[in-house]
């Protein structure tokens, strides 16, 4: 079983989207491991998103994602980190494939509702960043 980290974002939080967003991502056969709700320091959301700086978007990606509550979670699964890639769609909502989570949920390109891992490198730097091994639970024996 492969694990990856989502973050549901601030403009999917605050629009109480939360509910339907977690039911998707469990019909599509990814299982909650940890999950856990903050709002990020701007020091946070800077070394959250660090492979981003120097781009354009950088400074407002920062505001945007410090702006109100974000729930990160880890989610497990056969293929996890591809898996979840394919049911969120493609950053911008305008692009993204019929019936993903950005299609049905995103406002735009930068409040797109979601955060995924996007290699099992990347996944397991993102999962340390936000839940320390203590807190991941053996779901059974
Ligand atoms: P994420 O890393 O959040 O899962 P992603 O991998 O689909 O999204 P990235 O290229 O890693 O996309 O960009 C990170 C985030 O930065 C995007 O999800 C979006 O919120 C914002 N973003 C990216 N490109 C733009 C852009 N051109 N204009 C505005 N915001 C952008
Ligand atoms: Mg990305």
């Amino acid at each position: 079983m492969e694990r990856t980290l989502a973050i549901i974002k601030p403009d999917a939080v605050s629009a109480s989207r939360t509910g339907k967003i977690v039911a998707h991502l469990e019909a599509a056969g990814l299982s909650i491991r940890a999950i856990r709700m903050l709002r990020l320091t701007e020091t946070q959301a800077r070394a959250f998103y660090a492979v981003h700086a120097g781009r354009p978007f950088f400074a407002s990606l920062v505001r945007f994602m410090t702006s109100g509550a974000v729930i990160p979670m880890v989610l497990e699964g056969a293929g996890a980190v591809a898996r979840l890639r394919q049911v969120i769609g493609a950053t911008d909502p305008a692009e993204a494939a019929e019936g993903t989570i950005r299609k049905l949920y995103a406002e735009s390109k930068e409040r797109n509702a979601i955060h995924a891992s996007d290699s099992p490198e990347t996944a397991a730097r993102e999962v340390a960043f936000f839940f320390p091994t203590e807190t991941l639970v053996a779901t059974s024996d």
